[in-house]
């Protein structure tokens, strides 16, 4: 077993022991890429969705919030390209009853003959030496040249079968091919079959006239049908954007990996409405705004890096991803597209409204261009804890396993600890609870020896433990300590709520963007 995957394995086991992520219906033997969260599983991803909230909506007084219901009109999913185009060609193999995707399969064989041309050319410069031209050999050699041509007539089939959903004809290059099952080696192949991965479900009581729907695959799509209302009744000016956080669903062939890839998760997404021509300068401004709010976290970065597209979605005319280095390797977090005028001029179409902006100084109607930031709360959860979760090693030879979450992030602030259970301790610990909680989530642990307490409060990853001893009877002082140095410092309880106050409010975040 890898490092990595050892450290996902225990970000999984602690994420479930310690209430943060539950398999979905668990007593049922679970169900397949669905998740629920525990008790500081919410917390946390309540705190980091208040952290994304507060930087669209609170920080920028060009932007504003909506909550756009799940179920949307069917005709929406047209006009947006997903009933068409939110697909994935399957194929099963019948003697392993592996699913596998039809056009990587036929990919994958390419990827072997283009594999072959370049072992050739390899082996022709070592035979000739200094003297080889490359390209010369290339174009002349008739091995190469025929094997180029395969390739070539290979993804030129595929392109144009997949174009015209000829999905009989993509069998029958993969039984042409003779491409067998990689896991049984078998050719013993199902029909290609179109997977659409929206989920459909219907509306209304009777067979007959129920309604088709889908449940949303993103949130986008209901930031874009209310784009008039909101501009309208916020009287709002472009540049201006509408930001939303909410469920969406998809029904992933290939679910694996925890919360990294869910059929139902949480997106946070936030459409900028601009000017055509001016998407390059925007989206160069929402890149590095968005790298700016996950470097204000602190969590390294080297953590972070962008990966630009070459290849661009039907709607977009730039788009950069931004990767986290998770467990198991740099994968994306988030997705920054410039998507032109595409969906709300689709919407146009579709409905025979216009959805169009007039630009007072211009005395010009036109419609907006847009660029989207889109961010899954889910993996930045899976983020957020696989960073937070160290081993250390301790004076003496003991472990200590802690959450060294963004104390804003942190699901509990402080937990309040009376030394013993008795002598009036625990009276005068949950006085300070009582005090404290109206500002932070705190808690009050009498159970166990103090050190055993501390170890509980840091794998969840508490900020602060405040330790209430006999002395504080009489000076009105007790113990505090950090999470992450673990020293302990002696103050007096009426300052326990400005000093912690300073540390977890979101706020101090916020100030760094
Ligand atoms: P991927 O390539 O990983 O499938 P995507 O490019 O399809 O993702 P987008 O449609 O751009 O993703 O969605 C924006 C964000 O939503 C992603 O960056 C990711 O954080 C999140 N997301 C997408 N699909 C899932 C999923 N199945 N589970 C959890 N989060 C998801």
């Amino acid at each position: 077993m890898t490092h990595q995957t050892d450290q996902f394995k225990k970000v999984i086991s602690h994420a479930k022991e310690y209430g943060f992520v539950f398999p979905s219906s668990e007593i049922y033997e679970g169900l397949s890429a669905v998740y629920d969260y525990g008790q500081n599983g919410t917390a946390l991803k309540n705190n980091i969705r208040e952290y994304w909230w507060k930087a669209m909506v609170q920080l920028n007084e060009n932007i504003v919030g909506i909550d756009a219901a799940i179920l949307m009109h069917p005709t929406t999913w047209k006009a947006s390209g997903h009933v068409d185009a939110f697909n994935d060609p399957l194929i099963d193999n019948k003697i392993s009853k592996k699913r596998y995707r039809a056009d990587i399969l036929v990919e994958d064989y390419v990827a072997k003959i283009e594999a072959k041309i370049e072992k050739e050319v390899k082996k022709a410069a070592k035979r000739f030496g200094d003297a080889f031209d490359e390209k010369e050999f290339r174009m002349t050699n008739s091995r190469v040249i025929s094997n180029q041509e395969k390739a070539e007539a290979i993804l030129k089939r595929l392109g144009r079968s997949l174009e015209k959903e000829d999905l009989f004809d993509v069998k029958s290059l993969i039984e042409e091919l003779e491409i067998s099952c990689p896991e049984s080696g078998s050719r013993e192949w199902t029909d290609v079959k179109q997977f659409n991965l929206m989920f459909g479900t219907k509306l209304g009581a009777s067979a007959d006239s129920a309604m088709d729907l889908y449940l949303r695959p993103e949130t986008a799509q209901g930031i874009f049908v209310n784009f008039l209302n909101v501009q309208k009744t916020g009287r709002m000016k472009l540049p201006f954007g509408i930001a939303q956080t909410g469920k969406a669903f998809r029904n992933e062939i290939v679910a694996r990996q925890f919360i990294f890839r869910m059929r139902e998760f949480e997106q946070m997404e936030m459409q900028f409405f601009i000017p055509p021509g001016t998407q390059q300068e925007w989206y160069k401004k929402w890149k590095e705004n968005r790298m700016k709010w996950h470097l204000a976290l602190g969590m390294g970065k080297e953590n972070y890096r962008f990966h630009d597209h070459e290849k661009l979605a039907h709607y977009a005319d730039a788009a950069s991803d931004i990767e986290f280095q998770f467990p198991f390797g740099f994968k994306e977090l988030e997705g920054i597209h410039s998507r032109t005028d595409f969906d709300l001029s689709s919407h146009e179409k579709f409905t025979g409204k216009k959805l169009r902006y007039f630009d007072p100084e211009l005395n010009e109607n036109y419609v907006p261009y847009v660029v989207e930031t889109s961010i899954g709360l889910d993996r930045m959860f899976l983020a957020v804890l696989s960073n937070a979760l160290t081993e250390e090693k301790l004076e003496g030879g003991a472990t200590r396993v802690v959450l060294k979450f963004p104390y804003a992030l942190a699901p509990n602030k402080a937990a309040v600890l009376p030394l013993v259970k008795k002598d009036g301790l625990p009276e005068l610990a949950r006085r300070i609870v009582e005090d404290l909680k109206w500002d932070f989530q705190t808690i009050y642990d009498e159970k166990d020896a103090v050190g055993r307490r501390y170890r509980r409060q840091d794998a969840l990853g508490t900020p602060y433990c405040i330790t209430v001893d006999h002395q504080s009877l009489e000076d009105q002082s007790v113990t505090l300590r950090e999470r992450d140095t673990m020293k302990q410092e002696r103050i007096t309880i009426a300052d326990l709520k400005t000093i912690i106050q300073q540390q977890v409010a979101v706020s101090s975040i916020l100030k760094k963007l």
